[in-house]
């Protein structure tokens, strides 16, 4: 499939720099941004996008939003990092805010979503050896099939996507894989005494926005429960209000033991994220059993705190539920052959592109960026819908038209 879109002249230096000079460890859109307010980006040529992937969720609060970025360059004048050989007059107050934020004992600050999630298996471990009893090098933590958690060695071990993992091995053991969204199969796999934990996304991201049935949370809280095992929530691209909650587990009150957070903490300026939990879990980790030199960083904790007070005062958990339902039914109304599934929760959507192309999704954003709005599929036929949770109706109804008008397009393909 060849497509005709047009790349500006600007647009090329930059392109060829990273195809030369950078690991080939991605796949971009050709379009190369230098500005962002909201929830727009602007490329080198001046042409302003819809950005609807909101960097993987984690520009949840806009592009550049200038509470977060006040507070970013106010502490960035005053201290960025002591590590944590010594106290910094920022990280009390921070963790302070988030505990009582999301209601819990304590907190452990990290910086990459990947990281956060390292930390959360760590205190399984630990919790399962200490307080749970299970014996050395036993524990087992349960995960899903179609998960994704990050990149590092660990959590590709539990990945089951063959591209995260063909040539990495060895694996680390210790996981074991159930269906996402069976319930039965939690039940079964929590027979063995050895389960420490379960680690779950609350809505499938990276594997095309697979929302569960009502009940599933609810249903993984009673069976944590019976069995004495850990329920750890990644939230890292679900929460900080993207589906219409502040968590995605808040659709049905349900409240993790583990929560682990990441992407919005920072909106989109820094990497922040982190774990949390009470004390009989937390507290499992001693002093120099885990860290990391710039997690709990003061200017971290400026950044994240700033980035909380914005999903609150501007309360866009309620506005991004209401959003998620303009959208949605926007892109049911067009009726497009071309689109088999539309679904999602809050402002975290895909769309399932059914064409004999196998390139139709690709081509369909090269198409979105000609008509001024970014996206990217996922898992070959699936285009995430993700953008800035503060859009409003107007914005989104000239999103529709624009999806409208590069559907059409795939009728010459
Ligand atoms: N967990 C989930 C659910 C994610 O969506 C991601 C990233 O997309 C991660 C973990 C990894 O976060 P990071 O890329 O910041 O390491």
């Amino acid at each position: 499939m060849t497509s005709t879109i047009h790349i500006p002249r600007e647009a090329l230096y930059f392109l060829e720099l990273e195809e030369k000079y950078g690991a080939h460890n991605y796949h971009p859109l050709p379009v190369v941004l230098e500005k962002g307010e909201g929830v727009f980006v602007w490329d080198v040529a001046g042409k302003r996008y819809y950005d609807f992937l909101s960097g993987y969720s984690a520009v949840n609060q806009g592009h550049c939003h200038p509470r977060i970025i006040a507070a970013l360059t106010a502490q960035a004048q005053q201290l960025t990092l002591t590590s944590r050989a010594f106290h910094n007059n920022r990280l009390g107050e921070y963790e302070q805010f988030i505990t009582q934020y999301f209601g819990y004992d304590k907190v452990l600050p990290m910086n990459t979503g990947v990281e956060a999630v390292e930390t959360a298996i760590k205190l399984c471990r630990k919790w399962g050896y200490q307080v749970k009893g299970i014996a050395e090098n036993k524990v087992k933590v349960i995960v899903c099939q179609g998960n994704f958690h990050g990149r590092t060695g660990a959590v590709i071990s539990f990945s089951s996507d063959p591209t995260a993992k063909e040539n990495f091995g060895p694996f680390m053991p210790g996981f074991e894989s159930i269906p996402f969204n069976d319930l039965a199969a939690l039940e079964l796999a929590f027979q063995d005494e050895q389960v420490a934990a379960f680690l779950f996304e609350p809505i499938q991201g990276e594997a095309g926005v697979i929302v569960p049935d009502e009940g599933y949370y609810t249903g993984i809280r009673n069976l944590c429960n019976q069995y004495n095992v850990l329920m750890v929530a990644d939230e890292i691209q679900t929460g900080l209000a993207r589906t219409g909650t502040l968590l995605a587990c808040d659709h049905e009150s349900v409240r993790p033991d583990i929560l682990i957070l990441g992407k919005a903490l920072s909106g989109g300026t820094i990497p922040v994220s982190a774990v949390l939990c009470d004390d009989e879990i937390m507290l499992t980790i001693k002093p120099g059993e885990h860290g990391s030199t710039y997690g709990g960083n003061p200017l971290a904790a400026a950044v994240a705190i700033a980035s909380l007070e914005v999903i609150r005062d501007e309360n866009l958990a309620a506005h991004a539920a209401k959003a998620g339902e303009w959208l949605r039914s926007g892109l049911a109304a067009l009726e497009s052959p071309f689109i088999s599934n539309i679904r999602g929760r809050g402002l975290l959507n895909a769309i399932v592109i059914q064409h004999p192309h196998k390139d139709a999704a690709w081509e369909l954003c090269l198409q979105l960026q000609e008509n001024g709005l970014l996206a990217k599929p996922t898992h070959g036929d699936k285009i995430r819908f993700a953008p800035p949770l503060m859009i409003t109706q107007a914005q989104i109804n000239e999103c529709v038209s624009i999806i409208e008008k590069s559907l059409h397009s795939l009728n010459e393909v």
